[in-house]
């Protein structure tokens, strides 16, 4: 059993990278639609050593023992957690980058599949240590869309643009409006001043990990191609509004009336954080809850109850956030009222036999960096 290792001789440094709650606009980066998340102060750090042999060594906090791959990977060899090391190994190379080797030590406070995408700060925290190794000066958001390649052809997880670019550009006090596209995707930051109004964003960890979520996830992204196809746009998320009325297939018309509100949604999101009119955000948020679990079809229990409970104990708004079928539900409170609605989300979820869920709270933090 080898415990992560401390990396003392030839030890070059400590970077680190996010995971990320998206406010709202879901399902949309793969689709070409604007989405809106913050990065969050909960991260994934990689202290690294560089080796000269062309290996790769990585030791993580949640596994024994370490993993070697050659620095010139291809998809397949590699499995399980560090095959998100390995995809951005090799999605890098992809890009001109091949590191000589490295050593490589992760440690994370994001929560494993929980819907905060420590994933994308696995795979962005690997990417900056190795571009601060290896001396590489490279654009971030070049970096988050080698990432989100690392994960889509490496890893084989079809996501979109978002979490690797929460990752990699977040702002302190900030949320990031991200058009994904035209290629490559703009980030602008908007001043999110939530907490200065006395008010948290409270994540619910609802410990729910359905085994749905990927196969479910691959089913969305080919209805939406199917609809692109239909409809002959190019991006599903600037199909005009009255497009829904063409659509036959009751399954389709509901999948692209999300795609339609929920892209009108960010926009008013938006509009409503700069004006800091957080009822009109949380109207908003929970408009989106009421899409992906009724149009797009992407809830669990466990999301409805939470959104349903923390609504009826003083939240202003509150939705699922993340690929959904599992994972994390958020809400806009006062923040006297977290501890409260803390205990009613515990108490409604014994009341089912719920697994006990993780409550806390977060604000906008800053993206990948070097710490030391
Ligand atoms: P999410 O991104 O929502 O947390 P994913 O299923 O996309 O969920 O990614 C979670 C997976 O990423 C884990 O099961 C593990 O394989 C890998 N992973 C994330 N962080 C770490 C870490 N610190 N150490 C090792 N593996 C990690
Ligand atoms: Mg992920």
């Amino acid at each position: 059993m080898t415990a992560p290792q401390p990396l003392a001789p030839g030890e070059i440094g400590t970077w680190a990278a996010p995971g990320r709650v998206n406010l709202i606009g879901e399902h949309l980066d793969y689709v070409g639609g604007p989405v809106m998340p913050i990065a969050i102060d909960l991260r994934t750090t990689v202290k690294v050593r560089r080796r000269d042999d062309g290996k790769v060594r990585v030791w993580s906090a949640i596994s024994d023992g370490s993993v070697e791959f050659d620095a010139t990977t291809t998809p397949g060899d590699v499995s399980g957690w560090a095959r998100y090391v390995a995809g951005t190994v090799w999605a890098l190379a992809q890009s001109g980058r091949t590191t000589g080797g490295a050593d490589l030590v992760v440690s994370s406070d994001v929560p494993l599949g929980a819907g905060l995408s420590s994933s994308a700060a696995l795979e962005c925290s690997v990417a900056v240590a190795l571009a601060g190794a290896e001396g590489w000066e490279i654009d971030p958001i070049a970096l988050a869309l080698t990432c989100q390649r690392a994960e889509n052809e490496y890893v084989g997880a079809p996501t979109g643009s978002m979490d690797q670019l929460a990752s990699m550009c977040g702002e302190v006090g900030h949320a990031l409006l991200i058009e994904t596209a035209p290629t490559p995707p703009t980030v602008r930051a908007v001043p999110a001043h939530w907490v200065e109004d006395g008010y948290a964003l409270v994540v619910v960890d609802t410990q729910a990990k359905h085994s749905l979520a990927t196969g479910e996830y691959g089913v969305r992204r080919a209805q939406t191609e199917e609809l692109s196809a239909l409809l002959g746009v190019e991006q599903l998320a600037s199909a005009p509004p009255d497009s829904v009325l063409k659509v036959e297939d009751p399954v389709l018309k509901a999948r692209l009336r999300h795609v339609i509100t929920e892209t009108q949604r960010v926009r008013s999101a938006a509009r409503a954080l700069s004006a800091r009119d957080w009822r009109q955000l949380g109207q908003l948020m929970t408009a989106s809850h009421a899409s992906l679990r009724d149009d797009y079809d992407v809830s669990a229990p466990e999301l409805d109850l939470t959104v349903e409970t923390v609504l009826e104990h003083g939240a202003i708004g509150a939705r699922m956030t993340g690929g959904g079928f599992g994972g994390s539900a958020i809400a806009l409170v006062e923040a006297e009222r977290v501890g409260a609605l803390t205990e009613a989300v515990a108490a409604a979820f014994a009341r089912v036999d719920f697994k006990e869920p993780r409550t806390f709270v977060v604000s906008p933090a800053g993206g990948a960096t070097r710490l030391s």
